[in-house]
Formats: C-alpha cells, sequence, structure tokens
C-alpha cells in the first residue's frame, strides 16, 4: 500500500496550524471589504437591474474551473456581479416583506455557527450546541405557555413550524380519537373527512402542509375575517356546527397572531374557549405576531396564546435574525412522542434512557444548523428592554404612515387601521380612464427598477394593493415621508404618461 505523503487542500480549511488561520484570517477579510464597498455603503435599497441583465452577467461566470484561482479575485467578482445586484435589507426604503435588518450582534454570531458547524441532529455532534437550544426553547415556552410542560425545537421558519404543528394535530387526533397510529400505518380511510379552519388572511403555507399531509387543500376550511382582518367567530362557529353536522372531523383550528398582510391577531382567546370546548388541537401561527411578547406594552394583545397546542415564531422576522431561524413550540411535550424515531447511529434508545439529548426526535429535519445561537447573543447583546423598545418604533411608525396615507387624496388605506406594522393601501389614480390595478402594479414595479424603494404588492378583495411591511427600526419619521412621496410622484407620472389629457374624475377638496 501507498503511504499518503501529501494531503491536498492543506490551507483549504480552518485548522490549528498557522497557516490554515491565516487563509481564514485572510479569506473573512476579503469578504468583510466586498461587503463594506458592494452593500453596507450603497444608498439605494436596490440597483435596479432587470431579469435579463442578471442574467447575462451570470453567464459570463463558469461554475467550476479546473484549477481555482485567489479568494479576493473570487470575492471581488461575486461582489461586483451579486452583492452589488442584491436587494439592501437595511435600507429604510426597503419595505416590501416581512425580511428583516439583521441584528450586528447576529452577524458576529452567525460566524461562529458556521464556524463551529455544529449539528444539531445528535449530541455528539453537538453538545454545547445542544444544551443551548434546549435553555432556549425552555426560555421560550415559558414565555408563551401557561404550562411548565412545554418543549420545542428551532426550525427554518414558519412553513416547516406549520407543517409540523399540523402533522401533530393529525397524528393527534388519529391517535386519541380514531385508535390509529399514523406514524405506521399512514392514514385510514376516513382521513379524507378531516378539516383544518383558518382564517382566510391566514398563511398560505397552512394548505401546503394540508397538501404535503395526505390530506388535500380541500381539507382547510377558510373562515371569513372581519372588517379587521380578524377571523369572525360567528362564522368560525357557523363552519363549525356545519361540518360536524355533516360527518367532518375538524381536527385544528390554525389562529393568526400577525398576519402577514395585515398584522391582524386573531381572538385568541376566544377561539381558545372553542378548541377546548370541541376538544380540537389549536395551532398558532405567530410566526410574525410572536415578537411582541417582548413588550410589556403589546404582549396582551397575544393574550390565549398560552393555551395553544403548539405555536410557531419566527426570528427571521421580527426578532432581526439572519435567516434562517424560527421556532416550533409544543405546550405538552409529550405530544413530540408522535414523531419521534430512532436511528441506530444517531439517537439510539439507549442514550435516550442515560438521558443523554439527541434533538433529531423532535425535527422533521436531521442534519440542522445551530440557529439558537444568534438570538442567544443577540438577546444578551440588546436586552429586552432595548429589543421591546425597537419593536415598538416599528409599530408606532406604522401608524404614522396610516395617518399619511389617510390624510392624502391620492391614497386610500385598506387596513385601517395597521395592527402591526404591516400597511396595506392603494394608489387612487386622478384620471378617469386609468386602470387602477395595472398602475398599482407599475408603480410597485417603477419604483423596484429604479433602485428607489422595495415595496410590496399584494391583493385584497380582487383589487391590486401596495404594502409597506415597516420592520425597520431605524426607519425615521422623514424618510417615511420620502417614501411616500416617491410612491405618489411615480403615480402621478405614470399617470401622465398614459392618460394624457383626460379630465380628473375626484372632486376637488
Ligand atoms: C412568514 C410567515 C410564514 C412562513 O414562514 P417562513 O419563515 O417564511 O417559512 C408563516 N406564517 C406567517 C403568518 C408568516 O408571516
Amino acid at each position: 500500500m501507498n503511504k499518503v505523503v501529501k494531503t491536498p487542500g492543506r490551507e483549504c480549511f480552518l485548522n490549528s496550524s498557522p497557516a490554515g488561520w491565516s487563509a481564514y484570517l485572510q479569506a473573512v477579510t476579503a469578504a468583510r471589504e466586498v461587503f463594506y464597498q458592494h452593500y453596507a455603503t450603497l444608498s439605494r435599497p436596490f440597483s435596479g437591474i432587470q431579469v435579463g441583465q442578471l442574467k447575462a452577467l451570470l453567464e459570463e461566470i463558469p461554475v467550476c474551473p479546473e484549477e481555482g484561482r485567489p479568494i479576493e479575485e473570487v470575492l471581488r467578482e461575486t461582489g461586483e456581479k451579486i452583492v452589488r445586484h442584491s436587494v439592501v435589507v437595511h435600507h429604510p426604503a426597503c419595505s416590501a416583506h416581512l425580511h428583516c435588518p439583521p441584528l450586528t450582534a447576529a452577524l458576529a454570531a452567525e460566524q461562529l455557527t458556521s464556524a463551529m458547524n455544529q449539528s444539531m441532529d445528535s449530541w455528539d455532534q453537538s453538545p454545547a450546541a445542544t444544551m443551548l437550544e434546549e435553555k432556549m426553547i425552555g426560555w421560550l415556552c415559558s414565555r408563551f405557555f401557561d404550562s411548565t410542560a412545554g418543549d420545542g425545537i428551532f426550525t427554518s421558519g414558519g412553513t416547516q413550524s406549520n407543517y409540523m404543528g399540523l402533522l401533530l394535530a393529525r397524528d393527534f387526533y388519529l391517535r386519541e380519537r380514531m385508535n390509529w397510529d399514523a406514524k405506521r400505518k399512514g392514514l385510514p380511510a376516513h382521513a379524507s373527512r378531516m378539516r383544518i379552519l383558518c382564517s382566510k388572511a391566514a398563511h398560505f403555507t397552512v394548505k401546503q402542509a394540508a397538501a404535503l399531509l395526505g390530506l388535500g387543500e380541500e381539507a382547510v376550511i377558510l373562515i371569513d375575517t372581519d372588517k379587521r382582518y380578524q377571523m369572525d367567530l360567528l362564522d368560525l362557529d357557523k363552519e363549525l356546527y356545519q361540518l360536524k353536522s355533516v360527518g367532518y372531523l375538524p381536527f385544528a383550528i390554525v389562529a393568526t397572531a400577525g398576519t402577514t398582510d395585515f398584522g391582524s391577531i386573531d381572538p385568541l382567546g376566544e377561539i381558545v374557549r372553542r378548541a377546548e370546548a370541541e376538544k380540537i388541537w389549536l395551532h398558532v401561527d405567530a410566526a410574525y405576531g410572536g415578537a411582541l411578547l417582548m413588550s410589556d406594552r403589546y404582549k396582551q394583545q397575544l393574550a390565549g396564546i398560552e393555551k395553544a397546542d403548539s405555536v410557531v415564531v419566527d426570528f427571521h422576522k421580527l426578532f432581526y435574525q439572519p435567516i434562517s431561524c424560527g421556532a416550533f413550540l409544543l405546550r405538552n411535550k409529550e405530544h413530540f412522542e408522535l414523531i419521534r424515531r430512532h436511528a441506530d447511529y444517531l439517537n439510539s434508545e439507549e442514550d435516550e434512557w442515560l438521558g443523554i439529548p439527541h434533538l433529531v426526535g423532535k425535527s422533521v429535519q436531521t442534519t440542522r444548523r445551530f440557529d439558537a445561537l444568534k438570538l442567544f447573543v443577540s438577546l444578551q447583546a440588546t436586552g429586552r428592554i432595548r429589543f421591546a423598545e425597537m419593536i415598538e418604533h416599528t409599530l408606532e411608525i406604522a401608524q404614522e404612515a396610516a395617518q399619511l396615507i389617510r390624510r392624502d387624496e391620492h391614497f386610500q388605506l385598506i387596513n385601517d387601521p395597521p395592527a402591526l406594522n404591516a400597511v396595506v393601501f392603494r394608489y387612487r389614480p386622478t384620471m378617469r380612464k386609468v386602470e387602477s390595478d395595472q398602475l398599482n402594479r407599475n408603480i410597485r414595479d417603477v419604483l423596484f427598477h429604479q433602485g428607489k424603494a422595495v415595496i410590496a404588492q399584494t391583493r385584497v378583495d380582487g383589487m391590486t394593493c401596495l404594502k409597506l411591511t415597516l420592520l425597520n427600526p431605524l426607519l425615521t419619521s422623514e424618510e417615511l415621508v420620502n417614501l411616500l412621496q416617491a410612491v405618489k410622484q411615480t403615480g402621478l407620472k405614470l399617470e401622465m404618461e398614459r392618460g394624457g389629457n383626460q379630465t380628473a374624475c375626484r372632486p376637488k377638496k
């Protein structure tokens, strides 16, 4: 046998040799410079590049050359072609989605997380990380629930957490009510009658989860919302009654604490009462609104959540964490048994008898990032009070936005008043013949491609609307005025170009 004399890629890994360390420093320093040059100091939220241009730009780069080249050179090119044409999430005019500027403390923690590369599935791949994640989950459960039996797991975000909640709700129902072990046997014939209730404003991933769970999208019954976009309790009662009277099996209610478009919070306390009376699993999707628990002033709005069977909270939204970071929480830890499984090579039953924690048993992922660390570091470095002030500022600036929109005859406010910091509105054309949906859509596109503002578009009752999601705690009143001004000016200019000399349709005040 030949003896291996030379190991390939000596400087390509972080290792205990001085050469390995200096290569690491060189690489991260180069990355930092690129970031600074092409991103951190940009004065616009987007370069405005078009789809075709971007495609062409990337076509020039071969993905996998035979020989490597210096990291500085690779990163320089990456900076010019990728970083420069990315949306600038910390820019005050970047306010489209639930897409936050990340805290600096979290960025530093991310460096540790990726360099340490712990994997959260088994104890022997992440001893201290496993303990910290468990500690963070303990803290979250104590904040959200009124029971001491809670447990949970960090997830990739609300999509995965909603899937997990409905998976557990489905299998719990089948076990308790139908004496059926879905984990082993799959779905019974009567599963086609199982139903989930959520409001019309709930996140689309409720339907997605129903489809993935073999129940089908039609298993999701959409409850009407009231004029504040909260679940209408009368309609909930009516649907529950009707479903049962024709032999359907309602097994889960999904309440939303912070709907994605409107930030509206369903009446949680009232929904708890119905779920308890009907013995139905209550899953609260607080991906967005869960952050209110940080604020003494606003946490009361989540009252009722402490009785939910499962809760979703995202940290890559109003907790200012880099993507991805979320959690799925269970009020009663025993329900994790419904998904737990053992792999001899990872989490043997013997280990678990010995009390060695392997988090894989609580997750639908196997290899999993140590995302709890950045939240831990952020909370430690920021402190609860300052965290609360940041969130409160965004809620207050959203009220200011609503006020500006209300007062301006060129705008129409849709969610009045905004429940959290999402503000939905429309630009009202002044000229009779201008098609309003198209115009609103064009306003957004023009602002994006001029690189002036990144705002969202959504549909409400069949109308195309614009949306600001004001997550940035650094947004000032003046910047907000400028942002709305840019929307209005763009609307007026588009109308001029298109409408020509038609007469104004709105009476002068
Ligand atoms: C964002 C969001 C989701 C989806 O979460 P991801 O983290 O994007 O997977 C689900 N529900 C609500 C209410 C959300 O706002």
